[in-house]
């Protein structure tokens, strides 16, 4: 295989260096290197990336993307797959921090509420001590101080691990939906019933016996179509959702095919990413345009023997491409 142009590279180096990057932002960028439109070149997208990940996947790296489930914006960045934290939060971040991050991470998910976020006050409340890397000194753990937590959530909110949501709780940054994937599956945290993502943030079925989750924009994807019940798919609890007007008239079909790049579905939506993270989903009726999109998806190239980013059990093994020195 020809070995990666140019062009390549300055995708790859966009993503590591300004990464992780809102579909627009990547699209533009791929336009000024090519020269190509994204909208008349979407096959030709899709093999830059299919190329990319070729070539990134001999060194555990991957290009992916991602939804903010909190706005719904797509975004592109590369990850490391293989999963130890060392080499996920590279050397800037201290043993404690990282446990601090998990514990947080783990709160977050753990919401029955499906609200996808933790208020700062019980973020401060969580406790190393309880992080179960009992190995890993712990007295570096009891010794971290509620400023050094504070600090802590600053620097994961700047790095995009967390955000801040606008009502002043914590949720989960851009660079943790697209890391935290097999995070997420490995740790049973339920998948939302169309698209089969986690579901950090999503509408749960009115039924409460019921447990099918289904992100907003899904909803919004699903229920936009005139023919369709609005009803649960698990239970068939009519399901609360009242639809925007503009949505009811772009959404005429429903192509779910697969993407070149994985097994994930390719969905289409509406969305408006053109808000800033933090940013609630657009529920205000305003129009969107239609768009498509793609997943870069690369689990088949063996997710299944990729180990958690939260080692329970496992060391931390070095990683020698690890990005952060
Ligand atoms: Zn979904
Ligand atoms: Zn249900």
């Amino acid at each position: 295989m020809p070995p990666l142009c140019w062009r390549h590279h300055t995708l790859i180096q966009a993503l590591l260096s300004r990464g992780p990057l809102k579909e627009s932002e990547f699209q533009s960028i791929f336009s000024d290197v090519t020269g190509k439109s994204f909208d008349s070149h979407q096959q030709l997208f899709n093999d830059y990336l299919r190329k990319i990940n070729m070539e990134l996947s001999y060194v555990q790296f991957e290009l992916r993307a991602c939804r903010n489930q909190y706005d719904s914006g797509v975004y592109y960045g590369v990850i490391n797959t293989i999963a130890d934290e060392q080499s996920k939060l590279g050397s800037k971040y201290t043993v404690p921090q990282i446990a601090f991050y998990k514990g947080i991470i783990e709160a977050i998910v753990q919401d029955p509420a499906a609200q996808g976020t933790i208020s700062n006050i019980n973020a401060l409340n969580i406790r190393l001590e309880n992080q179960g890397t009992s190995s890993q000194v712990p007295t570096a753990f009891k010794a971290f101080s509620m400023s050094q937590k504070e600090k802590t959530i600053q620097e994961l909110v700047h790095d995009q691990w967390l955000c801040d949501m606008s009502d002043g709780r914590i949720g989960l940054g851009v660079r943790s939906f697209l890391d935290l994937r097999s995070w997420f599956h490995n740790n049973e945290v339920p998948a939302c019933d169309v698209c089969n993502e986690a579901g950090v943030k999503a509408d749960l079925c009115p039924n409460e016996s019921c447990t099918v989750r289904i992100h907003k924009y899904c909803l919004q994807a699903k229920f936009s179509q005139q023919r369709m019940e609005k009803v649960c798919p698990g239970c068939g609890t009519q399901w609360p959702y009242v639809m925007a007007k503009s949505e009811a008239v772009e959404e005429d079909d429903t192509d779910v095919s697969q993407p070149p790049l994985g097994p994930a579905m390719r969905k289409r939506q509406k969305t408006s990413s053109n808000g800033p993270p933090e940013s609630q989903p657009p529920e205000n009726g305003q129009p969107s345009r239609r768009r498509v999109a793609v997943k870069v998806d690369y689990d088949g190239a063996g997710s299944s023997q990729e180990p958690s980013l939260v080692p329970r059990t496992r060391r931390a093994t070095r990683n020698s491409a690890r990005l952060h020195r």
